[in-house]
């Protein structure tokens, strides 16, 4: 039987009534951008993260490039990132202007290291960029040390990682900004592109409406160059229906990876594969993805012998950023970043959806363990 990576349409299908009912309510008031309904989801996703505000936006990559052009971020600064994240992470620092430095991943988490970030950083360093991969937050704590001694701005990135927390703490709110995606395969998904700033100080998200707006203060007043970052009603209205069931979604998510151990353990695998493993610190880790790393040279054979068998996986990501073609000009070269690299050619995400069965991951980790029999 197929396993998907993830398929969209058991949610859907279990708000179909209520999400088509706003949709048609919507389309009758004609009122597309902005207005009340984002306003809804602002509050309710500032709330949602621990948060002072919230600014909707139109994508999880605008979202990174309205909190960087908020700070005045630009040509001839330096902003720290990991090397290990969505193109868009670092895509956003040099769309700005700004020159992205690359930082290694700690192994267990395959979050930035704070420990690879003291020594980048240098009289241009303007912000740090930590992104919480897969669902689990980085180490916050020494980078918000690092950064208050240097005076340095925090944009977590935090796309993939809505409702995580970090020693209690939801991300998005831990640092100066936090940057969600609504992109559909997200834990929360509209139904097109669509992404949400969220801010320690409320302050900053009058900033951030402004800038989403073309930075006009008020009608045709514009007080800076902003541009069009505005998040349509029909997606928010969609994701405050979503919302409401957040929390069971990362429920399942939770208990189809502590199944996925279990079923693990008793394959005997542990020589061959290491499974995600949880922080030292304590989390809340929403596995928005669940990957494992394939050790001696095998991930991609056993990534064929998956897809022979239907079985969805996929790798993120196969190549570090700092060795990307489009970012050669900065220099980056093999063994700058060894623990990214590594962990490039051995991860293998598996199918953690929520709606996906107990029947699903046994069919996994069958397929999986005949790979190594
Ligand atoms: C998805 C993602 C983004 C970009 O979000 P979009 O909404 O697709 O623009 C940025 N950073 C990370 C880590 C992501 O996973």
């Amino acid at each position: 039987m197929a396993v998907p990576l993830l398929d969209l349409r058991p949610q859907y299908h279990a708000l179909k009534n209520e999400i088509l009912a706003e949709v048609a309510e919507l389309c009758e008031s004609q009122r597309f951008i902005l207005g009340p309904k984002v306003e809804k989801l602002e509050e309710e996703i500032s709330d949602y993260c621990q948060a002072a505000g919230a600014c909707g936006v139109t994508s999880g990559s605008d979202a990174l490039i309205i909190a960087l052009m908020a700070e005045g971020i630009g040509r001839g600064d330096e902003v720290i990132t990991t090397t290990f994240t969505f193109f868009a992470t670092v895509g956003a620092i040099s769309r700005v202007g700004a020159t992205p430095v690359f930082a290694d991943i700690d192994p267990k988490t395959f979050n930035i290291d704070p420990k690879s970030i003291e020594a980048k950083i240098t009289p241009r360093t303007k912000a740090i960029i930590p992104v919480h991969l897969f669902g689990q937050a980085a180490d916050m704590d020494p980078i918000m040390a690092l950064a208050e001694k240097h005076n340095l701005i925090v944009i977590e990135d935090a796309c993939q990682a809505i409702g995580a927390e970090y020693k209690g703490k939801r991300v998005g709110a831990i640092g100066d900004y936090g940057c969600f995606s609504f992109f559909p395969s997200k834990n929360l998904g509209c139904f097109g592109d669509g992404g949400i700033v969220t801010v320690k100080d409320a302050e900053k998200a009058k900033l951030l409406k402004i800038f989403r707006n073309h930075g006009q203060s008020e009608t045709y007043i514009h007080r800076y160059i902003g541009g069009n970052f505005r998040l349509d009603a029909l997606q928010a209205a969609i994701l405050s229906i979503k919302l409401r069931h957040l929390d069971d979604w990362t429920k399942a998510r939770q208990s189809n990876a502590a199944e996925y151990e279990t079923l693990f353990a008793q394959a005997g695998l542990e020589s061959v594969l290491t499974l995600p493993s949880k922080a030292d610190y304590e989390v809340r880790h929403i596995y928005n993805q669940y990957s494992i790393l394939v050790h001696d040279g095998k991930r991609d054979a056993l990534k064929a012998h998956l897809a022979a068998k239907n079985i969805g996986c996929a790798i993120y990501y196969p190549l570090p950023l700092h060795l990307q073609e489009c970012f050669q000009s900065l220099g980056g070269k093999p063994g700058d970043c060894p623990v990214a690299e590594k962990v490039a050619n051995e991860i293998l995400a598996l199918p953690i959806y929520p709606e996906a069965t107990a029947e699903n991951r046994r069919e996994v980790v069958a397929a999986i363990q005949e790979f190594f029999a």
